[in-house]
C-alpha cells in the first residue's frame, strides 16, 4: 500500500508514412521512456511509455530510425502536458501550495513551478481576461516583509471593482509603476473605464491624469475607514505614552480596548460598548481617544449617507468635530479629507462604488501569501495571483455508462504493475 502506479502504455498507430520521403515505414522495436502522469486514487503514477521506434526502409531515402512522439508528451519531459496543466490548475486556481503539488505528482518543486509558470502565463497574458473592465481599483499590498538589510516591499494590485477580480499586480507602489501599466493599455480600454477608487494617500492618483483623465476618481470607503482608523491608533498610542508612560500592556485599559475601538459603531454589542465606555473612562482622562474615535465614526457617517446631500451634512458635521476638539492627529486628517472632499463625495455620484470587491482581493492575496510563505520572485508571485482572474476551463467529467473516455492519445494500457 502507499507506493506508486506504473502504468505501461504504448501508442497503437499501425502505418506511418516517413517525414523524408513518405514511404511506409516499418517498426524497429521500441523503447522505454518514463514520464509522470495524474495520480490514480492518491498515488503517483508513472507512465512506462512504450515508444515505438521506426525505420524508412526506402534505401534512396537519408533518413533512417527515429522515435514517435505525441502531444501529450513533450521531449524530455518529467510529466505528461495533462499532468501539468492539472499542477498549474491546482497551484492557480485552487491556490495549493506548489510544494504540496509536487509531493502528490512526485516530482521535484522546480518541475511543478515550470508546469505553472507555463501553463499559467498564456492565460495570464491573455489580452481578453481584462475586457469589460469599467470600474478599476488600485490598492497596495506588502508582498515581503522588511528584513535588517531590506525594506518592506510592495506591490500594487488592480481590480475589477465591479467583478471583484484581480487584474493585475505591478512590482511597486509608485506612480511609475501604476504609470508603465496604463501606458500598456490600448485606448479603447482606457475609455471604457468610468470610476477609479483609489487610496489618496498614495502617489497612484497623479499617474492616472493623462490616460483616465475622463474617469471619476473615487476614495473609497475601505481607504478612507483605513486612514482614520490609523487616527485613532495614534491617537491612543500616545495617551497610552503619557499616562503610563509605556507601550500599550495587557492589562492596560487602552490596550484593551484597541481593537473595540476600531469596530463600527453599530456592530458593537452591548457588552462591547460597556467594555468600550469603561476602558475610555479607566484609560483615557483627556478624552482625546474618545475624541478621535468620534472623528472615525463621523468620517463613516459620509459614507453611511443616503445621498449627496446626507453626506456633505455628515462631512460638515466631521469638519466641525475635528477642528473644534483640538487633537492634533484629527486635524490633520480634516485637512487630508479636505483635500480629497470631492473625492470622497463622488463614491455618492457613482453609486457607492462598493468596496466589498477591494477587500475579498486582499484577502485573496493574503491567502496565497500565507500557502507561498512570502515569495521571494515577484514573477512567480505575479503569476499565483493571476491565476485567481483567470476563468478555469475544468475538463467534463464522462458518463460513467457511456464510451469509456480515451487515454493518453491513442495509446492503451497494456500492464498494471
Ligand atoms: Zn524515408
Amino acid at each position: 500500500m502507499g507506493g506508486e502506479w506504473q502504468l505501461a502504455v504504448q501508442t497503437m498507430a499501425p502505418v506511418i508514412g516517413c517525414a523524408g520521403c513518405g514511404v511506409r515505414a516499418t517498426p524497429h522495436g521500441r523503447r522505454t521512456v518514463r514520464v509522470r502522469d495524474l495520480p490514480i486514487g492518491g498515488r503517483p503514477v508513472v507512465l512506462c511509455w512504450r515508444k515505438r521506434i521506426w525505420r524508412c526502409g526506402e534505401p534512396a531515402c537519408g533518413v533512417r530510425t527515429w522515435t514517435e512522439h505525441v502531444a501529450a508528451v513533450r521531449p524530455r519531459a518529467v510529466l505528461t502536458e495533462r499532468a501539468r496543466a492539472e499542477a498549474c490548475r491546482r497551484v492557480g486556481k485552487d491556490a495549493h501550495a506548489v510544494a504540496a503539488v509536487a509531493r502528490d505528482f512526485g516530482a521535484g518543486w522546480a518541475t511543478i513551478m515550470r508546469a505553472v509558470a507555463d501553463h499559467g502565463r498564456p492565460l495570464v497574458d491573455d489580452p481578453t481576461r481584462l475586457d469589460g473592465v469599467a470600474t478599476l481599483g488600485l490598492d497596495e499590498t506588502s508582498f515581503l516583509k522588511a528584513t535588517r538589510v531590506a525594506p518592506t516591499r510592495y506591490v500594487t494590485g488592480l481590480v475589477d471593482l465591479e467583478r471583484g477580480r484581480l487584474l493585475d499586480l505591478v512590482a511597486d507602489r509608485t506612480r511609475a509603476a501604476v504609470d508603465g501599466w496604463l501606458a500598456a493599455r490600448s485606448r479603447d480600454w482606457l475609455a471604457h473605464i468610468g470610476v477609479v477608487a483609489l487610496d489618496p494617500w498614495r502617489g497612484y492618483a497623479s499617474a492616472l491624469v493623462a490616460p483616465l483623465g475622463h474617469a471619476t476618481v473615487v476614495v473609497d470607503h475601505f481607504h478612507a475607514v483605513r486612514l482614520a482608523n490609523t487616527v485613532v491608533d495614534q491617537v491612543r498610542r500616545r495617551v497610552q505614552q503619557a499616562t503610563l508612560g509605556h507601550r500599550g500592556r495587557k492589562r492596560d485599559p487602552l490596550y484593551r480596548i484597541r481593537k473595540l475601538l476600531l469596530t463600527a459603531q453599530e456592530r458593537l454589542t452591548r457588552r462591547g460598548r460597556v467594555r468600550l465606555r469603561a476602558g475610555l473612562a479607566a484609560g483615557d482622562p483627556t478624552g482625546q481617544v474618545a475624541a478621535a474615535w468620534q472623528g472615525k465614526e463621523l468620517l463613516r457617517a459620509v459614507y453611511a449617507a443616503s445621498d449627496l446631500a446626507d453626506a456633505r451634512a455628515a462631512l460638515e458635521r466631521f469638519y466641525r468635530w475635528s477642528d473644534g476638539v483640538g487633537v492634533a492627529e484629527l486635524s490633520r486628517l480634516a485637512r487630508t479629507v479636505r483635500a480629497w472632499e470631492a473625492e470622497i463625495l463622488a463614491f455618492h455620484s457613482t453609486k457607492g462604488c462598493s468596496n466589498g470587491p477591494t477587500e475579498a482581493v486582499n484577502l485573496l492575496i493574503k491567502k496565497v501569501k500565507r500557502v507561498g510563505h512570502g515569495f521571494r520572485n515577484f514573477a512567480n508571485y505575479r503569476l499565483r495571483l493571476l491565476h485567481c482572474g483567470v476563468r478555469w476551463q475544468t475538463p467534463p467529467t464522462a458518463r460513467l455508462r457511456g464510451r469509456a473516455p480515451g487515454l493518453l492519445a491513442d495509446a492503451c494500457i497494456v500492464g498494471i504493475p
